[in-house]
């Protein structure tokens, strides 16, 4: 079924849809740049500087991003939505070992993750905040009260 979709898609189609299913989500204008910028021919150029600093790799020339450049891609997002927040909510950070899309570290404060809606900057649901170990060493899980679950 996808296969059939796909053959039908023009070359041009097949692009945009590899952009977007890598941004998730995309503003118009963002969509626009990038293509715009990577039918220029500096794609290559660019790729490379990226990896000079960490932030993407290549494997038989299939480019994708590190770790850390996973991290940059979703805070870049994330700051995309700063000028739409409600009065006073600051923008959620990642915290140390936290890139947005990989499973962080336990974490018992649901920091939204704007880029990828439902989820914390740890990489989970705002549900599985509940339950988190403290460092009491025993039976936390049963002494968790009605605590805030959002930052502030
Ligand atoms: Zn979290």
């Amino acid at each position: 079924m996808f296969e059939r979709e796909l053959s039908e898609l023009t070359p041009d189609q097949g692009w945009v849809l590899q952009v977007l299913a890598q941004h998730r989500t995309a503003l118009l204008s963002t969509l626009v740049d990038t293509l715009e910028r990577a039918r220029t021919g500096f794609a290559l150029e660019t790729l490379e500087g990226l990896r000079q600093r960490g932030l993407a790799e290549s494997l038989d020339g299939i480019w994708r991003l590190t770790w850390q450049g996973v991290g940059v891609a979703n805070w870049r997002e994330q700051k995309v939505w700063i000028d739409m927040l409600p009065v006073g909510m600051e923008l959620p950070e990642p915290r140390d070992g936290e890139n947005g899309s990989d499973l962080g570290p336990d974490c018992d404060s649901f920091r939204a993750a704007l880029f990828a809606p439902g989820r914390c900057w740890c990489g989970r649901g705002r549900a599985e905040h509940r339950a988190v170990p403290g460092n009491d060493g025993r039976g936390a899980e049963s002494k968790v009260k009605g605590r805030s679950l959002t930052d502030g």
